[in-house]
């Protein structure tokens, strides 16, 4: 399940794009020439993603099939940073373990509620974040593929999920790249970060000029990161 994409989040893509914090994919990707490590939610409908994808790398080839080498993790890039809800088992552990249709034996699942604390500690401790880190690790040494692509999608059920607004995943993307590009700078690694909208799958009437059309743009991070900074000074002083 994808989720609805609420008339709020709606309304902050349509300001985003207006203040150019989206912008639609113009320019070339040079970098894509050898191949990309995207990192996806692995929606299945939402796969014109990962088609647009293909598109974008297969013109900087020379006719040569695109490498793409895909990570993916319900949320995307939003597993990445320390601090968001999805980068660790939390969110997801104890529904599992109670749910009858996978432990049947109610022994057990009166054992996990009596226990809840443990779990949740379990499940914060089991980091999704580091194993990912991990995978880019892996994935940039073995494949000699330096150009990584770290997404972020509207409406993502995972996000909904976890009530992350879609102000709230463009701070965990910047988070997630800076933390990317900390880790594994001296492997020479380049990170674009994209976002895509479905405007087909709104809620409360919104209707926005680009509905049934959806859309993948490009984020520039220091611009995302200025605006995501004036609105909450706006905030602040109204
Ligand atoms: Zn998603």
């Amino acid at each position: 399940m994808s989720g609805t994409l609420s008339a709020e989040d709606a309304a902050w893509i349509s300001a985003a794009r207006e203040a150019r914090v989206l912008e639609h994919i113009r320019e070339k990707n040079p970098q894509f020439k050898d191949g990309v490590i995207p990192m996806f939610c692995p929606d299945a409908d939402r796969t014109e993603m990962r088609k647009h994808l293909d598109k974008l790398v297969a013109r900087e080839t020379d006719g040569k099939p695109p490498r793409v080498h895909p990570l993916t993790s319900h949320g995307a890039a939003l597993a990445l940073p320390w601090q968001s809800p999805l980068s660790n088992l939390s969110p997801f552990l104890f529904g599992f373990l109670t749910d009858r249709r996978v432990f049947r034996n109610w022994f057990w699942r009166a054992f996990i509620y009596i226990t809840f604390p443990l779990w949740w500690i379990v499940g914060r401790v089991a980091r999704i974040d580091i194993f990912f880190l991990i995978k880019f690790w892996w994935a940039i040494d073995h494949k000699g593929i330096k150009a990584v692509v770290l997404y972020i999608h509207a409406p993502c059920g995972a996000a909904g999920q976890c009530g992350i607004s879609f102000l709230e995943q463009l701070r965990y993307l910047i988070l997630a790249k800076r933390r990317l590009k900390r880790r594994l700078e001296l492997l020479g690694i380049t990170v674009t970060c994209l976002c895509h909208v479905d405007y087909g799958n709104t809620a409360d009437g919104y209707s926005g000029d680009e509905k049934e059309h959806p859309n993948t743009y490009f984020i520039r991070t220091h611009k995302a990161e200025a605006w995501l900074e004036h609105l909450s000074q706006r905030k602040k002083n109204p």
